[in-house]
């Protein structure tokens, strides 16, 4: 059986692997026993499962696999982010950053090849929609990333304490398999991070964020970046199908449906110079988001080649972040973590791009030099 024609385990959740075994013709509880080797111990060959059977481990080798996506490119910045590179079937790469700060380890995790959304200050948005991601290429960034970290002995002691879903993409966009690996993430046979501490960051996709709210009330992060429409349309296009008024009254339904204490909303807000940041962009963010609870989260912009816009100045970030917090809005800046290594929000792409074409380019290099050697001349070879 070829690898492709294997089922993937790595992105099921607990019912739908007790639901596999069982079709196998196994008991239930071997779900519970392969799901722990695979994300408390990142084991991806059967053969170390100690605790399974021969018989079952060469059948589950012969029509199962446990694959993440192929490592293109480790980068560890000085101030200890770490940034993955990823290669997905079917070409194009995502990326998966890891920032750690004191005692959290936040992992920031990718949910589309590209978006479709095309936010004018996004350099994931100028570079198209490619593909959604399976759940397997989804919690295979936890994996992966946890992996790097070495065996974990008991829960809460691991170094990814949390998880945003702010990497590449529109994760309401790819909705069951977001969730599917959201799932495991918060389940203690996969990861065992709370719904407190897995953020999903949406654009304002509102129907999905109503079904979010019935299904898995993670903590919601939603990207406004604008105070009016008119402003909005152009940053965030989706706002010409999702205005800010059906936008923010979702959020309110969102928090209402919520008991627990993560119920309030975090809005992000990112500093274009001379676009977004005057004094009357403040007033008007604080008038429309009184009464509601929202944190503010200030990102200062990101720059990439060609962007056209350009950071806001220090001044006006603070004089900003002064104002909303002076008026009892709860507002922080965000600080730019990783940006030697390229691994800021929305600043990877064109690198992540640049670099998948680099190692295509090698790997055509010494896939020829390969033949060239098996005196197989191929057609570039004259
Ligand atoms: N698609 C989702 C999640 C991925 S983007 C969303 O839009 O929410 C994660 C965050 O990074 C969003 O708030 C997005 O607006 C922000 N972002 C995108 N490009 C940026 C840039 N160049 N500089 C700073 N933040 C950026
Ligand atoms: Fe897509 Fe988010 Fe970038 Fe907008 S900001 S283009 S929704 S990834």
């Amino acid at each position: 059986m070829s690898a492709s024609e294997r089922v993937n385990l790595l992105g099921m959740s607990l019912p739908e692997m007790e639901e596999f075994f069982l079709s196998l013709g196994e008991k239930k509880f071997r779900a519970r026993q392969i799901l722990k080797w695979i994300h408390h111990h990142q084991v991806d060959d059967f053969e170390h499962m100690t605790d399974v059977g021969k018989v079952l481990r060469a059948k589950l080798a012969e029509i199962a696999e446990i694959r993440a996506p192929e490592v293109l490119h480790e980068g560890i910045s000085r101030d200890g982010t770490r940034k993955w590179v990823l290669k997905v079937d079917g070409g194009g790469a995502i990326e998966v950053v890891f920032i750690p700060d004191g005692r959290r380890g936040t992992l920031c995790v990718s949910s589309q090849v590209g978006c479709a959304l095309d936010c004018s200050f996004c350099s994931t948005g100028k570079q198209g929609f490619q593909r959604d991601l399976t759940s397997a290429e989804i919690i295979g960034q936890v994996w992966l990333a946890a992996r790097s970290f070495g065996p974990r002995t008991n829960l809460g002691e691991h170094p990814i304490t949390n998880v945003v879903m702010m990497g590449m993409g529109e994760p309401l966009l790819n909705y069951d398999n977001v969730v599917r690996a959201m799932r495991v993430m918060k389940d203690d046979l996969g990861y065992g991070i709370s719904k407190k501490r897995i953020t999903l960051s949406t654009s304002g996709v509102v129907p999905m964020i109503d079904r979010l709210s019935a299904e898995l009330d993670v903590s919601l992060a939603i990207s406004l970046h604008a105070p009016n429409d008119e402003l909005r349309d152009e940053l965030v296009p989706l706002n010409r199908k999702y205005p800010l008024e059906e936008l923010l009254a979702a959020c309110r339904r969102y928090s209402d449906a919520i008991t627990h204490r993560h119920k309030t909303i975090t809005i992000e807000y990112v500093m274009l110079r001379d676009v977004n940041d005057r004094p009357e962009h403040a007033r008007q963010l604080l008038r429309l988001l009184k009464g509601m609870s929202v944190k503010i989260n200030l990102i200062p912009f990101n720059p990439f080649p060609d962007a056209g816009y350009e950071r806001s100045s220090r001044e006006s970030i603070m004089e900003f972040h002064r104002f909303l917090n002076d008026n009892g809005l709860m507002t922080t800046i965000r600080t730019t973590r990783g940006d030697d290594i390229d691994a800021a929000c929305g600043q990877l792409v064109g690198e992540v791009m640049d670099r998948t074409r680099r190692s295509e380019r090698w790997r055509e290099a010494v896939f020829l030099r390969n033949q060239e050697q098996a005196g197989e001349a191929g057609p570039l070879q004259r």
